[in-house]
């Protein structure tokens, strides 16, 4: 990560499907979020071969819950995608998901946050690989609980070779081995089954009984009853109906197989259709627990021994923090104390999202973690008080005790579906604060779909017709003739405030004034545009975050800049009787709002039908408002229009500054010729001011077509 400039908001870590859904929750709730991974793609465990080096994906890996209890519930996967999808179809749907919901903009790539600091005044500095750092309002680490993996310890020492179901990929190795796995879980299943197919020898050593439910009854997969309200019933109906199913299904299993001491749905179960018929045909030879590895043998807890040359530790995963120094949190095997299994009770702007071990598909649970964590973010969902927090996590959910009785109340491990309703209740429960949104500005105005399409169709050219143009005094200058700010002193001093530029494109101004020491944010509706802003800010060595949004309905809290500003940029393209507004609740009280546009004087002697500006008057002045230029939508009002929406919207006006180009300027634009724009006003610049807040602003319609 390059540049350490300090920007406030919230940090994501990990691009795997919990992080994702928290990019999108927090995206959708108006908190602005990055992403860092450290791989080059999204998906962590179900990207085959991610060079994150964090996934344990096999090749044949398919999901072992049922696609439509899989997804997430706010998007479907594709039906082509069979009963049990594939690890690629998973990394595809991920993949369509992030893009789906405008996510990768947000995500940075290839970058490890090495460190998690606390910063004295609360918040969160991330140290990445490079040893740059950035802070941050909160941070949510989304990253999985199954890469770190656990290694048994045996007494003696083993001739073979020795490896985790973490780093196997496929049977090939194995062929016309002797092989040894160790485990019964459902990597250890699956392997055991693939690798007896090639082996000379397959062994398992499971050390105590687990349930195996086949991928199927009948024509349908095991799980399609687990849906509401089917799923509410008391669990131990559940757990009769489904062991009698399994039963019918599989038979008994072979006597070879340890009768579990559970019941069933009391813990995690293997889910295959092919493992009991394999140990059945003597395919597979199940061994009780290793007592001891005596050179090219490995003895076991009954006294019997098997000469072995490989063995595959499939006997799971350690939770592992290394953000966190133990002093903040500590983790004791499965138990992690988390509020909601997301908040450490003494750091509440730490989140934790998908650190959940629960049987049935992760994605529902965790998008309704992630739009938790969101309504925490926006302050809608309060946490209760700090002593409330430890009762709540050792009381965990009524269901989870029930089911899990062996597993301690603050364990990853928990049912799903009491966890996700009681996330749900949460949430319904909420106190929602209401926006102060005028009621225009609810709804994005009609053109902001073809702004959206013209923009992502013609910004290559753009950027390469004006780019050389727009660089001009560090970028920062102000229309068609880059005018210098430096002459202007349009935004004076910004060093240290927050700054928002509405339709950044490239971002050019926003770079100079982050190198100048704002903390600027760049907002454009073009997720093109926003890929050459990334361009010029690698170029340049900073960052900022940049949003990927409507201006009508900027998804950012009250109060959150003291200036915002737009060169040519959202006022010229979207409704200034919603964006008034909306820059009115978004500034602070005092705060700057300045924005260059074409001049009314241009719009009333603008030649349609010759596409270009004239000399006389030729359209009506009572008549501006929304005009087609270019294209593309574009607003214009009369002088007296424009001042009645800036008071009515809480603003007081301190400039109307008109720009007039230098005899010798040049520019790229063809908005007009030089002796026109030395004549008359072909862009100005209006400079207006919050005004303090007490000051209710009213609600004077500005009328126009
Ligand atoms: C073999 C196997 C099969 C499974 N099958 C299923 C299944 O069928 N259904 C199911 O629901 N669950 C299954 N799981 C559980 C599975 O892990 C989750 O469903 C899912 O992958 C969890 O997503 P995640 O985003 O929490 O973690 P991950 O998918 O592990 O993603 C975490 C991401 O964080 C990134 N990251 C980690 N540390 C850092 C850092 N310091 N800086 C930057 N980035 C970082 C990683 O690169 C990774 O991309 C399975 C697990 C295993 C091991």
């Amino acid at each position: 990560m390059r540049g350490a400039t300090p920007v406030a908001d919230v940090a994501v870590i990990g691009a795997g499907s919990s992080g994702l859904a928290v990019l999108k929750a927090l995206r959708e709730q108006g908190v602005v979020a990055e992403c860092f991974e450290r791989g080059s793609h999204v998906g962590g465990l179900w990207r085959y071969e991610n060079d994150s080096g964090f996934s344990a994906a096999y090749a044949s890996l398919r999901t072992n819950v049922s696609r439509l209890r899989m997804q997430y519930p706010s998007f479907p996967m594709p039906a082509e995608y069979g009963d049990f999808p594939h690890h690629s179809e998973m990394a595809a749907y991920l993949d369509a998901y992030a893009r789906a919901f405008g996510l990768h903009a947000a995500i940075w790539f290839g970058v490890t946050v090495e460190r998690l600091e606390r910063e004295r005044d609360g918040g969160w500095r991330l140290v990445f690989g490079d040893g740059s750092v950035r802070r941050f309002r909160a941070a949510v680490i989304a990253t999985g609980v199954f890469w770190q993996p656990k290694l048994p310890a045996y007494s003696g020492s083993f001739a073979g070779e020795v490896s985790h179901a973490h780093a196997y990929r496929s049977s090939e190795p194995f062929a016309n081995r002797r092989v040894l796995v160790v485990g019964a879980g459902q990597s250890a299943a699956e392997i055991a089954v693939e690798i007896s197919r090639v082996a000379e020898r397959t062994f398992m050593s499971v050390r105590a009984g687990v349930h195996v439910l086949p991928r199927w009854i009948g024509s349908a997969p095991y799980d399609a009853d687990d849906v509401e309200p089917r799923n509410r019933l008391p669990w131990r109906v559940l757990n009769t109906i489904y062991r009698r199913r399994v039963e019918r299904e599989l038979g008994s299993p072979p006597a070879s197989w340890p009768r579990p001491a559970r019941r069933l749905l009391e813990g995690i179960p293997i889910v295959s259709s092919e493992l009991l018929p394999a140990v059945h045909r003597g395919d597979i030879l199940v061994r009780p627990a290793i007592a001891q590895l005596v050179g090219d043998r490995v003895r076991f807890a009954d006294g019997s021994e098997e000469v072995v040359d490989r063995i595959i530790y499939a006997t799971g995963y350690r939770i592992s923090l290394p953000l966190l120094p133990p002093s903040l949190l500590s983790v004791d095997g499965r138990n992690v104390p988390l509020y909601r299994r997301m908040v450490p009770p003494d750091l509440q702007d730490l989140f934790f999202a998908g650190f959940v071990d629960a049987p049935g598909g992760l994605l529902p649970v965790v998008e309704a973690q992630a739009r938790w964590i969101g309504a925490v973010l926006t302050g809608r969902l309060r946490l209760p008080e700090h002593a409330q927090l430890w009762r709540a996590i050792d009381r965990a959910e009524r269901r989870t005790r029930q089911r899990f009785p062996g597993e301690g109340t603050r364990s990853i491990r928990c049912d799903p579906h009491a966890y996700r309703r009681l996330l749900i209740s949460d949430l319904r429960r909420a106190r929602f604060r209401r926006q102060a949104r005028s009621g225009a500005a609810a709804e994005a105005s009609d053109c902001v779909a073809r702004n959206r399409a013209l923009w992502e169709q013609q910004s290559d050219a753009y950027q390469k017709r004006h780019g050389r143009q727009l660089e001009a005094h560090g970028g920062c200058a102000w229309g068609a003739w880059r005018i210098p700010e430096a002459e202007l002193r349009i935004l004076g001093d910004i060093a240290g405030l927050d700054v928002l530029e509405l339709g950044c494109g490239a971002a050019r101004w926003s770079v100079a004034l982050a190198r100048s020491g704002a903390r600027p944010v760049g907002l454009d509706i073009s997720a093109r545009q926003l890929e050459h802003a990334r361009r010029v800010m690698a170029d340049a060595g900073v960052d900022f975050p940049l949003i990927e949004a409507n201006a009508e309905r900027v998804p950012l809290p009250d109060e959150r800049f003291d200036i915002i500003f737009s060169d040519h940029g959202a006022f010229s393209v979207a409704d200034p009787r919603r964006l008034a507004p909306e820059c009115a609740r978004l500034l602070r009280s005092g705060g700057l709002l300045a924005f260059s546009k074409i001049s009314p004087l241009y719009d009333l002697a603008y030649d349609r039908s010759r596409a270009r500006v004239g000399r006389r008057l030729r359209n009506g002045y009572f008549d501006l408002g929304r005009l087609e230029r270019n294209g593309t939508a574009d607003f214009q009002l009369g002088y007296g229009a424009w001042i009645t929406l800036f008071r009515s919207s809480g603003f007081e006006i301190e400039d109307l500054i008109e720009l007039r180009p230098p005899a010798d300027a040049r520019t790229s634009f063809e908005l007009a010729p030089l002796d026109w724009a030395r004549r008359w006003p072909v862009e100005n610049v209006w400079r207006l001011r919050r005004r303090a807040r007490k000051q209710r602003p009213s609600r004077q319609r500005v009328p126009y077509a």
